[in-house]
């Protein structure tokens, strides 16, 4: 492993207990990774419990007191340090971290720990049942937790504020409550506008397309779009995510079903995407705080980028569909290039956040973002929960859930982790990721070009420099604001989808 150049003894052994709990929750990452890929359903209770050992060995040694004591014996040397060096970096992102976690007593932890788990098991009773009543009284402790955990970070605006710092620091409530108005103001009449028309002619998607081609297939994507397989693997999952144990193995997950070929196509961009940042980081940080991304929301903004604005735009596919054909000629070699990215690109509303195009999806998250700052602050209670999310579902996308299940009880967030902070990093990340992606081109405008012969250097390279190499050393606003010169806004991204959209709907 490289270290820092360093020669401050206090630094020097900061980092080695650093690099000893970043081991440690490495190996908690592993075991999570096998158990969701190869693990025998038998090992699960044994495996919960060697997740639970070394996470809770990993938060003893994080919340020692003579972490604490390094990293006060270290602000004078950090002081007179550049703000963005390695080492004043290192000593801000740890002490910040740190604070969160000493803020928490064990106890309390402990207690939560027990909620979620019971929560989650009367969820996955309750969901196939469709009856939100099994839940209700598990969900109304988890509330309870969840605004007691943000009472441990006193003084803030909203009782959301400290979970939503969590995700992505810096940020409030009240100003993504803003943000997001303004762009649920814009997006409610495209999608009334596209609805009105006859639907897009998706059935090329839904054909028998089999497992190991569809794997072959992404596999070639993701070394042709830069994912250096040598630090990374791919496997198949039930739920897709991205993992790493270290900057040189960084591994992703897909979702492949036969009889849909989108699923596996964009959830391997989109793990990509992330994937991609993890892999970037510049390697004097590994096994420090700073290796990762800087928050949820700029790590989301990765994932769209690649899944959306690049893997869904049509230059991609002139480049990709002959090869795609190639691999399956039974199911596309009667249908037409523009027939295909039509349907990649079908709007449709939906009751299901999961299944959502680009133009409907920022609008089922920012229904769960209302509902959860409401259960907050006490406006809204949980037994009035189910009623709330089909009023706003009707409203918002026109559709009223028939159940439970296709309602509440769809997404596993609040009932497995927390109520608070736990959805707004996907529109946050929409929003950055077409901010970045629009800096990239005013600065390379030959980027969509290259992306037409298979080229993806630049806007890789760009991305490497601008974001992936920093790790966390910087805040979300800061990054974004280096980057595209502005704080973060929705004229990007609906920029972005009047063009495409406009071309493939009349949204006159
Ligand atoms: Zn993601």
């Amino acid at each position: 492993m490289q270290t820092l150049e360093t020669t401050h003894p206090k630094l020097l052994e900061l980092k080695t207990r650093l690099a000893e709990i970043h081991d440690i929750q490495a190996a908690a990452s592993l075991l999570y990774w096998d158990q969701a890929t190869y693990m025998p359903p038998g090992g699960a209770a044994a495996r919960g419990r060697q997740l639970a050992t070394l996470r809770q060995i990993a938060h003893e040694k994080f919340t020692d007191g003579e972490i604490g004591d390094l990293l006060n014996a270290l602000e004078p040397y950090v002081a007179d340090l550049p703000a963005d060096s390695d080492d004043a970096s290192l000593v801000r992102v740890t002490r910040r971290n740190y604070q969160r976690s000493i803020n928490v007593p064990a106890a309390f932890m402990a207690k939560f720990s027990h909620c979620r788990s019971q929560c989650y098991q009367a969820w996955a009773r309750a969901r196939p049942a469709n009856d939100f009543s099994l839940v209700r009284s598990h969900l109304e402790r988890m509330l309870d937790f969840s605004r007691e955990w943000a009472n441990f970070f006193p003084g803030y605006d909203h009782i959301a504020d400290p979970w939503i710092e969590l995700a992505d620091y810096g940020m409030k409530a009240v100003d993504i409550r803003t943000i997001f108005a303004e762009l649920r103001q814009q997006l409610v009449p495209i999608v009334q506008a596209i609805a009105a028309q006859p639907p897009a002619d998706d059935t090329c998607l839904r054909q028998h397309y089999p497992e190991a081609d569809q794997i072959a297939f992404t596999h070639t994507l993701l070394s042709q779009l830069g994912y250096d397989l040598q630090r990374g693997r791919q496997d198949k999952t039930l739920h897709p995510f991205m993992t790493n144990f270290s900057i040189d193995d960084v591994r992703i997950t897909t979702r492949i079903y036969e009889q849909e070929l989108g699923q596996g196509l964009f959830s391997t961009i989109h793990e990509m995407g992330h994937a991609l940042y993890e892999q970037g980081i510049a390697p004097e940080l590994e096994g420090t705080p700073l290796a990762g991304g800087t928050s949820s929301g700029v790590h989301e903004s990765q994932s769209r980028l690649w899944e959306n604005l690049v893997g869904r735009s049509r230059s991609f596919w002139h480049y990709f569909y002959p090869q795609l054909q190639a691999a399956f000629p039974d199911q596309l070699n009667h249908v037409s290039l523009d027939t295909f990215y039509r349907a990649i690109n079908k709007v449709a509303r939906s009751l299901i956040r999961t299944d959502a195009d680009e133009v409907t999806y920022n609008l089922h998250v920012m229904i769960r973002f209302d509902l959860e700052l409401a259960l907050l602050e006490g406006t809204l209670a949980v037994r009035d929960l189910p009623e709330a999310w089909n009023d706003r579902y009707t409203q918002d996308l026109g559709l009223t859930p028939s159940s439970d299940s296709e309602g509440v009880l769809q997404d596993v967030h609040w009932y497995t982790a927390r109520i608070g902070g736990m959805f707004q990093s996907y529109t946050i990340g929409n929003l950055m990721g077409a901010q970045f992606f629009a800096a990239a081109i005013a600065a390379h405008p030959e980027i969509p070009q290259q992306i037409a012969q298979g080229q993806f250097h630049t806007l890789h390279d760009w991305l490497q420099t601008k974001i992936y190499r920093h790790g966390s050393k910087y805040t979300p606003a800061e990054i974004l604001e280096q980057v595209t010169g502005q704080p973060l806004t929705t004229a990007p991204l609906m920029h972005h989808i009047r063009q495409k959209y406009g071309e493939l709907y009349d949204l006159s």
